[in-house]
């Protein structure tokens, strides 16, 4: 268990820094933030970027 939260495994919380976003995407996304910060082998891992806006 890594403490994977529901809301982050839904996509309704960014999974890295744990932000809240508007809508659940349902699947597991990180941030515009985080995204923009993640080097190339963390956006091959299979995290997607959030499309909805943060709450
Ligand atoms: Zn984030």
């Amino acid at each position: 268990m890594t403490g994977l939260t529901d809301d982050i495994i839904n996509g309704f919380q960014c999974s890295w820094c744990e932000v809240y976003f508007e809508k659940e995407h349902g699947y597991q996304v990180v941030c515009d933030h985080c995204w923009q910060h993640a080097t190339n082998e963390e956006r091959k891992s299979g995290v997607k970027k959030a499309i909805h806006a943060e709450s």
